[in-house]
């Protein structure tokens, strides 16, 4: 296992300061990312790139989102202790152990079989044995594990997916990027009733796409 040295925390440290200047203020979404070694997360010849507020290459041509992008996404969902949570887009697999840092019963969905299997390991060799991987496609959601308080999508979609509403809990929210191109807008639909649907908007971001089907 790869070590977490204090040079790697100096780094982060100076990573978590880089987000207090770009606005980010949620301090239990600051202390989850203080704590996990992103360089971990990326290939070893690379862990110089782990604490700059960059997205970067995992192989498979996917990303880990930016650091930024990952609290922005975190604190709108606004994760409180024993939510249970539907990421779609497992990636590197950096977003669950925060969402699972901050307490919430993490359920994480990739399309990948190359991606799934090398993260799945890498979640139990960091001792994250309590999210739970799926292989599959996320425009279905996880219909046997629904309603969820909070569903994620970490890839860039070009329409609601209506499949992940209905998963939803009545208060829950969905943080989702939506574009027709390479750049979406950040919204955050919440699910009022069974009728009522509330959605606000939060800037541009570009994620990778939300494709259909496994892989
Ligand atoms: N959350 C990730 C970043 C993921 S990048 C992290 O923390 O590293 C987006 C991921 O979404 C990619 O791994 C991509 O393969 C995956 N993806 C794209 N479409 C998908 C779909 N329909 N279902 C599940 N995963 C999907």
């Amino acid at each position: 296992m790869r070590r977490d040295t204090y040079k790697h925390q100096g780094l982060r440290q100076q990573l978590i300061e880089t987000l207090r200047k770009e606005g980010i203020r949620n301090e239990r979404v600051l202390e989850a990312m203080a704590k996990l070694p992103r360089h971990l997360f990326l290939e070893k010849a690379f862990e110089e790139w782990a604490y700059k507020n960059v997205a970067f290459p995992i192989g498979n041509d996917q990303t880990i989102s930016q650091p930024q992008t990952v609290a922005i996404q975190t604190t709108l969902l606004d994760i409180k202790k024993g939510d249970t949570v539907l990421e779609v887009g497992t990636g590197s697999g950096y977003q669950a152990c925060i969402l699972s840092l901050l307490g919430a019963r993490v359920y994480t969905i990739e399309r990948q079989s190359k991606l799934f299997k090398r993260t799945d390991k890498l979640l139990r060799d960091l001792g994250f044995v309590a999210i739970r991987t799926f292989l599959g496609d996320g425009y279905a959601g996880l219909p046997m594990f629904a309603p969820f308080d909070k569903i994620l999508v970490t890839a860039g979609a070009t329409s609601l997916p209506e499949n992940l509403i209905d998963q939803l809990t009545i208060g829950g929210h969905l943080v989702i990027p939506i574009g027709d191109g390479e750049v979406q807008t950040m919204w955050r639909y919440t699910k009022v009733s069974e009728e009522e649907i509330q959605r606000e908007s939060f800037g541009k971001f570009k994620f990778v796409p939300f494709l259909k089907g496994t892989q």
